[in-house]
């Protein structure tokens, strides 16, 4: 990979609720794929920085163009993919039953199903501005393999499970306790073991217990064992809809983050999908563990029974960030599942001002996620909850160059896509657009670690 340098306008969220726009600079990128400097136009240090690059090297922004990090999905069904856009007409656990369990089952001995979905999902990933997503994938180990090949040569970000589950589940569609165990740990060792170059390094091996009602306690305690061992990420689902909290009380007689605590799955390295209904209790145990949130806007409409307290759960510490959970939520696009945590959060407002009786009262302890809470969420939000912080979230010096290229008009200033553009346009009211009416068509290229993936 050759070093780059991108001319134009930057837009980042580092902090809730705040949004940071450098116009007029140069992102400097090394051949590693790393950001090296951001430099304004009229320092000093300009000249000295354009001169390292040639002509080819230099991308150079349009007017009404910026750049901003980009999306991370924490939570995405990949084999769920085949249908994303039908089955929502059943609650949950009827919903596994009908559409996911059948669907999943496929990717055991239909190898070119498998590689055509997950190729198909991989690239509309890429192409939505999705540069990380952690995905669950599904029981069986060589196609869960074969998949992350597939995001290797992608060259995308991603975490990666194989789904684990022994009990409660379909004859066709379940594992041994033993080889759910011995499986678990053979995927963990082959991903870490062929992670030797960069590219292939970008994928990270996750344990994925799918939920309770399909995991013997046996088997969650060797999950977490393995998650130990290999000093690995841990994905599942936590309280996400009524008819799944009750079948937990009826095998366990406790509430979801209780046993997943008891049985050493909450580390600071899990994710927990949801997490809808948490009592204050819940809410403790999961920051004393130091566990983030994928909340996942769309799917809950359909599936959970509730509205996720988004800003609560940030005040009370938790890390969250945003996930489509296809085909639960039938949209790959992290920018629409941006759109519903706003409107989502807004329903829950008017929801609680009736249930208190605050219609006329100001509250300082407001649930409402604005558009730039959201990007929030989605980038450095998300890097938060999977710990890769440090390496993306943010067009910064030091971090990766994970990125896409926004363009908002064409060359002769009409805007692209649904969004429409004035000359009396700002950067930041462009974003806010590009927000709340961007779409593909305004994604002119997006790039993981420095390499253009489309
Ligand atoms: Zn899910």
């Amino acid at each position: 990979m050759t070093a780059k340098l991108f001319i134009g306008t930057v837009v980042n969220s580092r902090a809730l609720g705040e949004i940071e726009i450098l116009e007029n600079v140069a992102v400097a990128v090394n051949e590693s794929g790393n950001i090296t400097s951001i430099t304004a136009l009229d320092s000093p240090d300009y000249e000295r920085t354009v001169t390292c690059f040639t002509p080819e090297s230099i991308v150079r922004l349009p007017k009404y163009a910026f750049i901003i990090p980009g999306f991370i999905d924490c939570h995405i069904h990949s084999p769920q993919y085949r249908y994303a856009g039908t089955g929502t007409d059943v609650p949950l656990m009827n919903w596994l039953n009908k559409y996911a369990f059948p669907t999943e089952r496929r990717f055991l001995d239909d190898a070119d199903f498998a590689t055509k979905t997950y190729s198909r999902l991989i690239k509309r990933c890429l192409s939505n501005g999705t540069t990380t997503a952690c995905f669950f994938a599904t029981i069986h180990l060589y196609p869960t393999l074969n998949f992350v090949s597939l995001i290797r040569e992608a060259g995308m970000r991603a975490f990666v499970g194989k789904v684990s589950m022994d009990q409660n589940s379909p004859k066709y569609y379940v594992e041994d306790t033993n080889e759910a165990i011995s499986a678990a740990d053979e995927f963990v060792k082959a991903v870490l073991e062929t992670s030797g170059d960069a590219r292939a390094a970008l994928v990270t091996p996750v344990i994925t217990p799918r939920f309770l009602p399909t995991c013997s306690p046996q088997l969650l305690k060797s999950l977490a064992a393995i998650a130990k061992k290999y000093d690995v990420p841990i994905q599942s689902h936590m309280s996400e809809a009524l008819d799944e909290i009750e079948y937990v009380h009826q095998l366990y007689g406790k509430a979801d983050p209780e046993i997943f605590a008891e049985n050493g799955l909450l580390t600071c390295k899990t994710i927990m999908a949801h997490s809808i209904h948490l009592s204050d209790g819940d809410i403790k145990i999961l920051r004393d563990h130091g566990t983030g949130i994928a909340h996942c806007p769309l799917s809950n409409y359909f599936f959970a029974d509730g509205i996720l307290r988004t800003r609560h759960l940030l005040r009370s510490g938790i890390k969250v960030g945003l996930g489509s959970d296809i085909a639960g939520g039938y949209s790959v696009s992290i920018l629409e599942n941006m759109r519903h945590a706003v409107i989502s959060s807004k329903i829950l407002v008017s929801q609680r001002k009736r249930t208190i009786g605050t219609a006329n009262k100001e509250s300082d302890e407001t649930d409402e996620i604005s558009y730039k809470d959201a990007f929030y969420l989605a980038t450095m939000g998300g890097a938060q909850v999977l710990n890769i912080d440090h390496v993306v979230g943010a067009i910064e010096v030091g971090k990766a160059f994970d990125a896409i290229v926004v363009h908002c008009a064409d060359d002769n200033g009409n805007g692209i896509g649904g969004m429409e553009v004035w000359s009396d346009d700002t950067a930041e009211s462009l974003f806010e657009k590009f927000i709340n009416l961007g779409g593909v068509e305004n994604m002119k290229s997006v790039y993981v670690a420095g390499n253009k993936v489309v």
